[in-house]
């Protein structure tokens, strides 16, 4: 047994866990679960846990260094991007996008809100296809093609 090890300042290692987590999420701009974020850290600390990566992902959320977002899918995912933005999502593969709000209608409809209100967060998801799933493909065509039975009924031709 090695002293040194047992010794070693738990805050310290904690805080190079923890930067090592920020790191790899960081290099993820698909907005990963936790569990895709600790895929990643395993690679580079092969006996961290599941549990340790998931309270880091936490505190950092807590901190407001990251976001934690809970409005898609069951698993919660985490945005290296803390400032305040939108976000879409793919219907097909689940892929998810920033939108910043810049100058839009929305961004200026929050300025008037944060009259009365200090807005911290917006949650607001687009949801459709993303450029690879809308892609021209032949499975895209069948479907169309199935669609042609049910499709238009009750919907007036345009
Ligand atoms: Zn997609
Ligand atoms: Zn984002």
């Amino acid at each position: 047994m090695k002293m040194e090890n047992v010794l070693q300042p738990r805050a310290f290692r904690m805080t190079s866990q923890r930067r090592t987590i920020l790191e790899e999420l960081r290099n993820c701009r698909w907005h990963p679960t936790a569990d895709e974020v600790y895929e990643r850290v395993r690679r580079k600390l092969p006996r961290i846990s599941l549990g340790t990566v998931y309270r880091n992902l936490e505190v950092l959320a807590l901190q407001g260094t990251i976001r934690k977002l809970d409005i898609c899918g069951r698993q919660k995912r985490f945005d290296a991007d803390p400032r305040m933005h939108c976000h879409v999502r793919c219907l097909e593969c689940g892929a998810m996008d920033d939108l910043p709000l810049g100058d839009s209608t929305l961004s200026r409809a929050i300025g008037e809100i944060d009259a009365s209100y200090e807005i911290r967060e917006v949650r607001l998801e687009f949801l459709g296809l993303c450029p690879k799933c809308k892609a021209p493909e032949r499975a895209c065509r069948d479907r169309d093609t199935r669609r042609g039975h049910s499709g238009g009924v009750g919907r007036p031709d345009t």
